[in-house]
């Protein structure tokens, strides 16, 4: 305290606050780690994907359903499973004003889901949704890997026939090759029926107790509560162990492999190309039967990117939450970070360039007296202009003066700002064209830079052919 009171007497108070302020300023200025500000052709590239997926999926009978950010915490913690790493380490969970223990969404099924209950739709089924928007999970910000980050995904619920599977993963299929992506492998796998997998986690947990001393910390964790996870451990060390652990497919019940096989064998009639991938086991606990990822291997992403889509059938999870028994489900979800890095910029089509719509100022006849008089004019006819542009679907700015009119530099000011917008025209108008009626307009081609005089109508017709 003694301390303290003597800085504050032997400072210059001036100096204090301007520390205090660039530290704060610093801090205000920096979005929180992991957490990206989006616009320009970063924004545009997310649009176009989620407007694919959107186009796409309701060709599939999809509807989009939009849920809350945030979640009872529950909602998360019961279903996801306590030891996935989602729940384990990576919830943003917090308790509200009100006491209430709230988590932002770390994937879309568990609420979708949550809502299906909570508006009765179980009543209505089958139904099929589509969903985009931002998830959260506090993990280690890498390439591809972020604490907020958005998904593109589909949810059905009221099927249970394989061929659901399939048309699901065609869906997912079919979308990544609209973005361009069909490098894109599949890998599919089966996790069986309850009983499939009991079978497999007594194997598998005999197996890797005879390796306990070689795994990792988690996995050893893993052991005794879900030796399945351990599958999906990405450390060298239980990988190498995990080189000739038993595999599930032989542990799979009767219907669970004849529920598999027809999958695959549709996929191949398809021509969907696939591996089985025998270790496939997907991070989440609510999976079951079919689970799948698509896998693109490419440096932008880093070696544990490499994931752009992912899912599977989690017939279990509606009785879970409280809903009805017997409501089968499956679903995918894409990570919008790893699609749009991917992306080839060709592939996305670039915004129409505007039309730059300009009100001349006249600097000789401009006095102080009438110059407002005459912006009103011009500003009128200006935006009349802009409006009957817009109206036929012309994309228009208006280039507004930047001081005071009757500047004699003022047109040239709002030319340069037209290209600096990378407008393909200026469509010019002052008390020269007022004066000849109303419909006149200069028209100037920015890249030949040709001008000529037109009938404002002949000028729409002018422009949107242009564009074609
Ligand atoms: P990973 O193994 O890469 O951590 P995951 O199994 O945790 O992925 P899912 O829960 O299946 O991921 O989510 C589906 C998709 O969402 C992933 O395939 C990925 O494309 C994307 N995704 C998941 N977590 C992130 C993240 N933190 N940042 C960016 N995208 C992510
Ligand atoms: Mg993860």
């Amino acid at each position: 305290m003694a301390t303290l009171a003597r800085k504050l007497t032997t400072t210059p108070a001036g100096n204090l606050y301007r520390s205090f302020s660039s530290r704060a300023h610093k801090e205000m200025a920096r979005p929180v780690r992991g957490m990206k500000d989006r616009f320009g052709d970063d924004i545009r590239r997310f649009q176009w994907i989620n407007e694919k997926g959107a186009r796409l999926a309701s060709l599939y009978g999809f509807d989009q359903i939009t849920t809350p950010i945030l979640e009872h915490s529950n909602v998360f913690e019961r279903t996801l499973g306590e030891d996935s790493d989602v729940v384990g380490k990576e919830l943003y969970t917090f308790v509200d004003k009100g006491g209430d223990s709230l988590t932002l969404r770390p994937e879309g099924t568990a609420g979708i889901t949550r809502s299906l209950i909570s508006n009765n739709l179980c009543q209505e089924l089958p139904r099929r949704f589509y969903y985009f928007g931002p998830m959260f999970r506090h993990e280690r910000p890498q390439k591809g890997r972020l604490r907020q980050f958005e998904q593109f995904g589909v949810e059905v619920y009221g099927e249970s026939h394989p061929a659901s599977d399939v048309e699901t993963i065609e869906l997912a299929s079919t979308f990544l090759k609209s973005l361009g992506l069909e490098s894109a492998a599949l890998e599919i796998n089966s996790l069986g029926d309850d009983a499939s997998r009991q079978n497999y986690r007594n194997a598998l947990r005999d197996y890797l107790t005879t390796y306990s001393s070689g795994l990792s910390q988690d996995s050893l964790r893993r052991l005794s509560i879900n030796p399945l996870r351990i599958l999906d451990s990405k450390e060298p060390q239980d990988i190498a162990i995990l080189g000739n652990c038993p595999v599930l497919s032989d542990y799979l019940s009767e219907f669970s492999r004849q529920r598999f096989a027809f999958i695959t064998e549709a996929l191949s009639s398809m021509n969907i190309p696939f591996t089985v991938n025998p270790r496939l086991v997907r991070g989440l606990d609510y999976y079951q039967d079919t689970v799948f990822e698509f896998k693109v291997s490419s440096t932008v992403l880093g070696t544990q990117q490499g994931t752009v889509l992912a899912g599977g059938r989690y017939d279990g999870l509606v009785e879970k939450m409280g809903g009805p028994s017997g409501v089968s489900s499956i679903g995918w979800a894409a990570g919008l970070e790893r699609l749009s890095m991917l992306l080839n910029e060709h592939d996305v089509p670039s915004l129409a360039r505007p039309v730059a719509v300009i009100g001349v100022a006249d600097p000789e006849t401009a006095s102080a007296d009438n110059a407002v008089a005459l912006s009103t004019t011009l500003y009128s006819h200006v935006m009349a202009i802009s409006s009957s542009m817009r109206q036929q679907g012309i994309r228009v700015e208006v280039m507004y003066p930047t001081s005071t009119a009757g500047s004699k530099n003022q047109l040239k000011k709002q030319l340069s700002k037209a290209t600096k917008i990378n407008a393909s025209h200026a469509v010019m108008v002052g008390s020269d064209e007022i004066k000849m009626g109303t419909s006149w307009v200069r028209c100037k081609d920015l890249d030949t830079a040709e001008q000529k005089l037109c009938l404002i109508d002949n000028v729409i017709e002018d422009l949107q052919s242009l564009r074609k």
